[in-house]
């Protein structure tokens, strides 16, 4: 038995028939950018998340940094962000102008480790960037209080966060803003790219809408540099079906962790930990193992598919080589890069697979030496 690591096409089947109406009927609507089902994509999601507006972009990474540009941050400023995030955390940043300032993570939680952000900010630094990695809440709380002592923005790296809640509140409802990706693999995704921006701040939705969209508000009239950052119809035709779905996918994700959990309890593997009042959204399941490349091998052996989130961390990629952050810069973020391994998870992987991918993993730590 085989059991890849992700399987999208079965996303689409189970949808099929409501998916293939959708894009019918923006196919023979003659409208393809920015129109109704945008429109109405916006207000559901941001009834969804529990805030008052949602702006559709192209993508995550457009989200962010958009969120960046209408809060007047950029050059000169700096920004607070987990030494171990995507990349697309930190380039959002750094597209704005402004300087991503790494803070290491909580090794337990792999989130910001809010006690380690006071030493960290400057006279120059604007917000911190709070990223809800592999769809684990991040400790909102604590965050959101040193910001506002500091008179900091928060902003939400919500691309992996799609449902998680936090003390029964969404990702995305959480600070001043959040950006989402609906790139195809995220927990609610498209079948190309996009993004969404959700905030309760109504000048600066309006301002992101006009940004989208070369920096117009009426047409052929542009008051700022703006970019082409905009949903299209057949996105949003897509996701306003998907999100219906939303919460019992993800609800299937937390039947697969539930398994893991309990299957790998009394191994040497470090879990996930999730603190009370969480609820995840189980983007990824990733374990921590010294022990990664025999078990890398097994799966490899067995047909399990398996990745890693993130072999390099930022500050060692090329993109970022700078004097400041040479390896051992920062020891965490650098650790968990060596040892971090993603094990198969998603809505659409059957209770035998998860099973298969158990035991697999098991007979992997038995034979390590
Ligand atoms: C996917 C992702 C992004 C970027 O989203 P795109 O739509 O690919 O631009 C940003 N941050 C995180 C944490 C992501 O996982």
């Amino acid at each position: 038995m085989t059991v890849p690591f992700l399987d999208l096409g079965a996303a689409y089947r189970e949808l099929k028939t409501d998916i293939d109406a959708a894009y019918a009927r923006v196919a023979a609507s003659g409208w393809y950018i920015l129109g109704p089902e945008v429109e109405a994509f916006e207000a559901e999601f941001a009834a969804y998340c529990g805030v008052r507006h949602c702006v559709g972009v192209g993508c995550g990474l457009d989200a962010l940094h958009l969120i960046l540009r209408a809060m007047d941050i950029g050059p000169g400023d700096e920004v607070i962000v987990p030494a171990n995030a995507y990349l697309a955390t930190w380039l959002a940043v750094s597209m704005s102008g402004a300087t991503p300032v790494p803070v290491e993570p909580d090794p337990e939680t792999h989130n910001l480790d809010p006690a380690r952000l006071e030493a960290a900010l400057t006279p120059r630094t604007r917000a911190i960037l709070a990223l809800h990695l592999y769809g684990l809440p991040a400790e909102m709380d604590a965050i959101c209080s040193v910001a506002s002592r500091h008179g900091l923005k928060v902003i939400e790296d919500a691309a992996q966060a799609h449902g998680a809640r936090y003390q029964g509140r969404r990702a995305g409802s959480l600070g001043d803003a959040a950006g989402f990706s609906f790139y195809p693999t995220k927990n609610l995704g498209a079948m190309g790219d996009g993004g969404a921006v959700t905030t309760d701040n109504p000048e600066l939705a309006a301002r992101i809408r006009m940004l989208r969209n070369y920096g117009t508000r009426v047409k052929y009239r542009s008051e700022e540099l703006g970019v082409n950052s905009r949903l299209d119809e057949l996105q949003a035709a897509l996701l306003r079906v998907r999100l219906k779905s939303l919460d019992s996918w993800n609800q299937r994700r937390q039947s697969v962790a539930d398994v893991y959990l309990r299957e790998f309890q009394e191994t040497p593997l470090a879990l996930p930990r999730t603190a009370a009042g969480m609820s995840p959204a189980w983007h990824l399941f990733v374990v921590r193992a010294a022990q990664r490349e025999h078990l890398i091998e097994t799966l490899e052996r067995s047909g399990v598919g398996w990745s890693v989130h993130y072999p390099v961390p930022p500050h060692l990629q090329a993109a970022y080589a700078r004097p400041e952050w040479p390896k051992g810069a920062f020891p965490i973020a650098e650790q968990l890069a060596d040892e971090v391994l993603s094990l198969p998870i998603g809505p659409h992987l059957g209770e035998q697979e998860v099973r298969r991918v158990a035991a697999v993993v098991r007979e992997g730590l038995r034979t390590c030496t």
